[in-house]
Order: structure tokens, then sequence, then C-alpha cells
């Protein structure tokens, strides 16, 4: 097997393996350097990189080479720019970071989890963010007083993780000393199993309850995990009696988390909550220009413009489709007007509106977010946990496929049209009064399009 095919194979591995933006993070732009004997070397772009494939993923890589090239003992990361065409070499799209940034302690130490290019000074504000923006940097000046906890949600792709580290990594460079850990609330319930399974739990609480700054990422995923929760409620206890900062995110409001315990999802929301919504237009183009600012990047107004008019919903899509203008602009070694923009990016633009997904699909969205049977949703029954979300199918196939009102009622299942015309009527005034359920139905409009 040729080296490129061997990395491509372990690489579709780990993509099944991790969440889709843990895959893009640590694996975008690394290769296979070389296997000789039982070594393999793995390239990546910079040495946050190696350190954390090394520290997290080592043995899933090891394992997946092994499965294509058996006898591979050893894995070296080396840190090697992604190969690009000779003019390119000036602004590699993959260089990383992009700022100056504070340096993190030797490795063994939690704070070694911080990214160190999410920071506040990079972080664009706007109206959908200035809460949340202003909330963390006092938090971060002031923690364990200003507000504690301090909980921010949204939609994917909107900057929570990035607010996060830039908590953390701002405490980091005033109170070198502090006790910073970040973890996503996944990890967090891994090591829980884990530590059960060694017979180390004693370990775990004492790590945990050490913490002087508790950063947890996507705690929504404590939902359903019944042990793991009452762990993390006497972590959560023992922090916040000695005033220690805990911040969390989560795509969704403290209550709409579902099977979440009502004594965590009541403490989560007691202290500062604030939430970020997508960007507007302006503020879409202000975040495009300074990443193309910050990597070095000359990229004209048309182009600018262009992303931000046609990529609404999601930060990161911005990104992803800059990147990829300015590295086939490199590749090929023409100019990017409006034309090369519409040219290159028709593929991400149309995967980012696709209108085509069917009734089935807003069906199923609404199910999985509610946590909710799609039979019971289609049938009679007038629970009141199945009767809103029926309401928010009506409402969504009428607003997003302009279905008419008695062909809804047939999807649902046979319902008479004034029924379908009621639950509709009632969603839209609904939505002006009650701020969860806007954002809840924002959030499952954004996993119908694909925000991702
Ligand atoms: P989330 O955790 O909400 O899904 P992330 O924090 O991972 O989103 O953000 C996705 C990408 O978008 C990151 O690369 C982040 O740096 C960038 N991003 C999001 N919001 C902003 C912003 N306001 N300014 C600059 N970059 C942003
Ligand atoms: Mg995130």
């Amino acid at each position: 097997m040729e080296i490129t095919e061997i990395w491509q194979a372990a690489l579709g591995e780990m993509e099944v393996i991790l969440s889709k933006p843990n895959y893009s993070t640590w694996f975008k732009n690394t290769n296979l350097l070389s296997v000789e004997n039982s070594k393999a070397i793995i390239g990546v772009p910079n040495a946050f990189t190696a350190s954390w494939l090394k520290k997290k993923y080592h043995q899933s890589i090891l394992d997946a080479l092994n499965k294509r090239q058996p006898g591979i003992k050893q894995v070296e990361y080396q840190i090697a720019s992604r190969p690009l065409p000779e003019t390119t070499k000036s602004a590699n799209p993959s260089a990383l970071p992009s700022h100056p940034v504070p340096k993190n302690k030797e490795s063994n130490g939690p704070q070694f989890n911080l990214r160190p290019d999410y920071i506040f000074d990079n972080f664009v504000t706007g109206p959908n963010n200035r809460l949340a923006f202003a909330s963390a940097q006092a938090v971060a000046q002031n923690p364990g007083r200003a507000h504690n906890p301090f909980f921010i949600y949204g939609g994917v792709g909107l900057g929570k993780t990035h607010l996060l580290h830039a908590i953390g990594n701002y405490i980091l460079r005033h109170k070198p000393k502090a006790n910073i850990l970040y973890l996503s609330c996944e990890d967090f319930c891994n090591e829980y199993i884990n530590s059960i399974q060694r017979r180390a739990t004693a370990g775990f609480k004492k790590k945990y309850r050490n913490i002087d700054v508790f950063l947890v990422d996507d705690i929504q995923f404590l939902s359903r995990k019944e042990g793991t929760q009452e762990e993390f409620f006497h972590t959560y206890n023992a922090l916040y009696q000695k005033n220690r900062q805990i911040i969390m995110t989560s795509d969704k409001l403290p209550r709409a988390i579902p099977h979440l315990e009502d004594r965590l999802s009541s403490r989560f929301g007691a202290g500062l909550v604030a939430d970020i919504q997508p960007p507007n237009s302006e503020t879409r183009q202000a975040i495009l220009r300074a990443k193309a600012q910050g990597k070095g990047w000359n990229v004209p107004n048309e182009a600018i413009e262009f992303i931000a008019l046609n990529l609404k919903t999601n930060v990161r899509e911005l990104e992803g489709a800059l990147n990829r203008l300015v590295a086939q602009a490199l590749i090929t070694g023409q100019e990017i007007t409006e034309e090369f923009s519409r040219r290159t990016l028709e593929g991400i633009i149309a995967s980012s509106e696709h209108k085509n997904f069917s009734p089935d699909t807003i069906i199923k969205s609404v199910a999985k977010f509610f946590s909710s049977n799609e039979k019971d949703l289609l049938g009679k029954s007038r629970e009141r946990k199945l009767v809103r979300p029926r309401q928010i199918i009506m409402y969504l196939l009428r607003e997003e496929l302009k279905l008419p009102f008695p062909k809804i009622g047939e999807i649902l299942g046979g319902k008479d049209h004034s029924t379908i015309m009621h639950g509709h009527k009632l969603i839209c005034s609904l939505i002006k009064k009650d701020g969860d359920l806007n954002n809840n139905i924002t959030l499952i409009k954004e996993s119908l399009y694909g925000a991702e």
C-alpha cells in the first residue's frame, strides 16, 4: 500500500470515531511522512497539534495504522507544513497560530488543554455575541466573583468553544499559577467511566475537586448519562462551595437539555446565562476580514462580501470558505474576484443552503431535538411533551417547505387542516414572546440547514 493510502485509510477510521469538530481540528492538516521499520512519522502543522495527538489520540492512531500496515510499533509527530505549490510559500493557509499567544506551561499541566489561538483579541464582536463576550471578559478578569457559574449557549460554529478557551487563556496569562482545566463534557464522561473501570474514582475526584477554573464544553452531552450526572453534581458543588469559577457551554439553555436532572439544570442557570446568535451581515464581514488579516492574506472586498452574503449561519463555515478561496487562488495563480469566488465556493454554498430537505428530515430533526419518538409525534396522543414538538413540526413544514395545510395534515398522520392551521398560528405568536421556544426553533433550523 502507498503511504498516502495508508494515511487516508487511517484518517477514515479517525473520522468515524471522532466528532466532526474534533476530527477537523486535529487531523485536517496532517499527513504520513514515512514508515520505516516499525516507526511511522506523521507530519503535523504545529507543535500544539503534535502534543495533542500524542496525548489524546496516540493509541487510536497506532491502531488505525496497524490495521493497514501491521507491525508499526512507534509513532512520532513532526512539524511539517502542508506541501503547497512554490508560489504559495509566503502564505500557507494551514499556518497556525496566527496571533501572539500566551505561552502554555510545560506539557503536563492541565493548562495544556487550552488552544493558544482562541483568545479574546481575535474574537470579533457584534450584536449577536456582545453580551456573551463582555460577560466572558468580566468572568476572566474576576474569576469566581463576577458570574458563577457562567453559561454560554448557542448554535454550532458560533464561537462558544473559542470564548471558553479565551477565558482560560486570559486567566492563565494573569494568574499563571491557577489550576485551569478545559475539557469537553464528553471527555469528562469518558474519564469518569474509565476511572470506575480502573477502580480509580478517588484519583478522579481529587483531580476534579482541586480545580480553580473549570471550563466544560458542550455540557448538553450529560443528557441521559445518569451516573455521570451524579458525579458531575458532586464535582460542581465541591467547586462552587469553594468559590471556584465554573464555565459551561451548550447548544441549548440549561432547562432545554433533555434528560438532565433538575438539580443540575437549576444550578447551571443560576449564575449568568448568555447566548450567542448567528452573526448579521456586517459582523460576518468583520469576522472574515479579521481572519484574513490574521493570516496575512490580502482578500479583496468583493470576495469578502460575496462570502458573507452567501453563508449565514455558521462562523466555522465562513472560515472554511475563506480558506478554500485563498488556497484555490494560490494553487491556480488566479485573482480572487467575485466571479472566481462564486465558482470556487459553489459547492459549499449549495450544501449550506440546500433547501431540498424533505418533510421527513424535519420530523426527524424535531424528534431528535426533543428526544421524542417519531411515531408518537405523528400519533394522536395529547400528552404535553408531544403536543408542542408536534406543533413545531407543523410550523416548520409550513415555513420552511411552504406546504399547504391539508398536505401537512396528511403527513402528520391524517390530521384536519384546521388543527394544523391552529398549531402553526400558535407557534408564530409564541415565538415572539417565548425566548426559549424561539431559540429551540433556531437550533432545529440550524440542524436542518446542515450547519454541521
Ligand atoms: P462552537 O463551539 O460554538 O461550535 P467554535 O468556537 O468552535 O464554535 O467556533 C468555530 C470557528 O469559528 C472557530 O474557528 C472560531 O475561532 C471561529 N469564530 C466563531 N465566532 C467567532 C468570532 N466572533 N470571531 C472570530 N472567530 C470566530
Ligand atoms: Mg464547540
